[in-house]
């Protein structure tokens, strides 16, 4: 696989679509990962490219078709077009590099505004 320079790089290589990603694999523990948190509806693992002491991605297990933000509606089974004040990647502009919807945490050091 290529190597990406920057998240910026992978993001404009990123096609959306539909198709399974990087974490389906990780859902169905094909690919390594550090769970921090679990249940039947949420997955909670380290970042492979930590951005500071603490980056921790969240992502549902529900395979409802959600790639992105965006593409959230009222009837998704998570009600993701609530989270109008979260920061998510979202498309290429937006630096999304994986079409499977997820939250970034990111802590432990002083964080800059606004980003990019
Ligand atoms: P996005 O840019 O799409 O919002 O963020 C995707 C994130 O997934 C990036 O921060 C990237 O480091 C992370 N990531 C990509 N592939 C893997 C992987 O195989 N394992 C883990 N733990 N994180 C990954």
């Amino acid at each position: 696989s290529v190597v990406m320079a920057s998240e910026k790089e992978a993001a404009l290589a990123a096609i959306p679509s539909d198709s399974p990603t990087i974490f389906d694999k990780i859902i169905s523990r094909e690919i390594p990962h550090h769970v921090v948190y679990e249940d039947d509806n949420v997955l909670a693992f380290r970042d492979i490219r930590p951005q500071g002491p603490i980056h921790i991605l969240v992502i549902p297990k529900v395979k409802d078709g959600l790639t992105g933000l965006s593409k959230a509606e009222e009837n998704h089974s998570t009600s993701w077009a609530a989270f109008s004040t979260i920061v998510i990647n979202d498309g290429p502009q937006g630096c999304q590099a994986v079409y499977h919807i997820h939250v970034h945490v990111i802590g432990g050091r002083q964080m800059n505004w606004p980003p990019g």
